[in-house]
This record gives C-alpha cells, structure tokens and sequence, in this order.
C-alpha cells in the first residue's frame, strides 16, 4: 500500500531523515513515535510531498513516485493529511469546508458532492453544524471537520500530524474516537501523536523513531511491554 525506502532528506547540513524504510500494508494503522526533532513531521511531510525527498523512494500503491515527473497534485489526492492545526477556512461554512477540493480539485458535481460531504458530517458526528461558521466551534469539532474535509478527497491513505496535541485535555477524546472509528473501517493511516493509550488500543504497529530513523517497529504489546532497543525503552520511560 505504502512503502518507504532508505528515504533521506536533509536541511542544509542537518541530515533530518538519514535512512527510512517503513511499510504499511492496507487498512494497517501505524503510530509513529520519537522525540522532538527526531525527523517525525517530516516524514509525513516528504510521503505528501509537501517536502521534497533527497533520496530513497516513496511507493504508493505499488507506484514509486517521482516528484520530478508524476503529477503531485493527483497523489496528494490518494493521501489525505490532518495537521496539529486545522486550517479551516473561516468565511466558508462547515458544509463548505468539506466540499471545498472535490469541487476545486476534481471538479465533482455540485450535489453529489454536497451529499457526500453531509454524510462525511454525519459520521465524524456534526451533521448539526453543517451550516456553522469554524469561528463558532470548539477546537475538537473544529479538528473532526478537518479528518472530514480530507476525506472528502477520498483518499487511499491519511496521515495525522499530532492531530489532538494543540487541544485541550477535555476533546480530545472525541477526536480520537473519530480516528479510531476510522481506523476500524479500513483505513490505512499513519498517525504522529503522543497519546500511548490511542497507540496501544488502534495501532497495528508502532513505529520508534530516533535521530532521523525508525530503530524499532514491533506490535503494540511488544514494543511498550519488551521493547528490544535500549532508545526506545528510554523514550517509553520518559513518555508512560
Ligand atoms: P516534534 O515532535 O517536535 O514535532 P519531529 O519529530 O516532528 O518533532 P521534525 O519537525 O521532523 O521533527 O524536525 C526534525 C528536524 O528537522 C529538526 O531538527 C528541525 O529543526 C528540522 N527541520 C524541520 N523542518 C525544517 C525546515 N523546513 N527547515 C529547516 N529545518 C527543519
Ligand atoms: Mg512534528
């Protein structure tokens, strides 16, 4: 479904991605964890293309992509991505939001479209707030309507960028909920965030990244209960 080879990317001198390879199969939920600075948000960012690689290869579907020749803005389409902040639009309703790039971007049937987006509403659980402007929503509304504007490209996998880290304490166990509900639909997803209790209940695997590689990916259990690198069990007792 996704696969990352011996990826590296660097800014300036500062080597950030030295060397990774990671694969998610599909409908698999990875959790990505690692401390600050450890190349997280830019691994997520290179496998949307938002930054350029400097080597190694991205495979999505099967296809390695090469930013030089494949058209980006179509494979952005397939991977759907969710950010610390939401970046609504403030002077479109909710409704409008999440209807905003099929319409743009693919040019979708007005009507279907605004179908699909209230059925998209309906499952992150705001079919009320269709007609709201974001300014009048809480910050973890605010985040569901985000997961439901992404998916209204549907797409074939969604990367969450810490997604819950910019709310309060309070909500954001309804966004995890979303994402969870997500995940046991099938969704492939690979998911930045620091909530270890979401990683050991959702996640099929948990990655461990350090100093710009994945040292560790084993299956939840395994890596929080006997993780096998001495780095990954320091960041555990740091973090549980
Ligand atoms: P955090 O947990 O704090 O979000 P992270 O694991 O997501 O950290 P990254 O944001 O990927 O880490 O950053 C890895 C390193 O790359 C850091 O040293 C950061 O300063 C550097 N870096 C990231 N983006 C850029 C950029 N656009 N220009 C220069 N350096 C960058
Ligand atoms: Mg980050």
């Amino acid at each position: 479904m996704i696969r990352v080879q011996n990826l590296k990317k660097s800014f300036g001198k500062v080597e950030v991605l030295k060397d990774v390879t990671l694969q998610v199969g599909k409908g698999e939920v990875v959790v990505l964890i690692g401390a600050s600075g450890s190349g997280k948000s830019t691994l997520i960012r290179c496998i949307n293309f938002l930054e350029i690689k400097d080597g190694g290869e991205i495979y999505i579907e099967g296809k390695s992509i090469d930013p030089k020749k494949d058209d980006l803005t179509k494979v952005r389409q397939k991977v759907g991505m969710v950010f610390q902040h939401f970046n609504l639009f403030p002077h479109k309703t909710v409704l409008e939001n999440v209807m905003e790039a099929p319409l743009i971007a693919k040019k979708a049937d007005k009507e279907e479209t605004k179908q699909e987006a209230l059925r998209l509403l309906q499952k992150v659980g705001l079919s009320e707030k269709a007609d709201a402007y974001p300014s009048s929503l809480s910050g973890g509304q605010k985040q569901r309507v985000a997961i439901a504007r992404s998916l209204a490209m549907k797409p074939e996998i969604m990367l969450f960028d810490e997604p819950t880290s910019a709310l309060d304490p309070e909500l954001v166990g309804e966004v995890l909920e979303t994402m969870k509900q997500l995940a046991q639909e099938g969704m492939t997803m690979i998911i930045v965030t620091h909530e270890m209790g979401f990683a050991k209940e959702v996640a099929d695997w948990v990655a461990f990244m350090n100093q710009g590689k994945i040292i560790e990916m084993a299956r939840p259990q395994d890596i929080f209960n006997n993780p096998k690198e001495e780095r990954t069990r320091e960041f555990l007792n740091r973090v549980l």
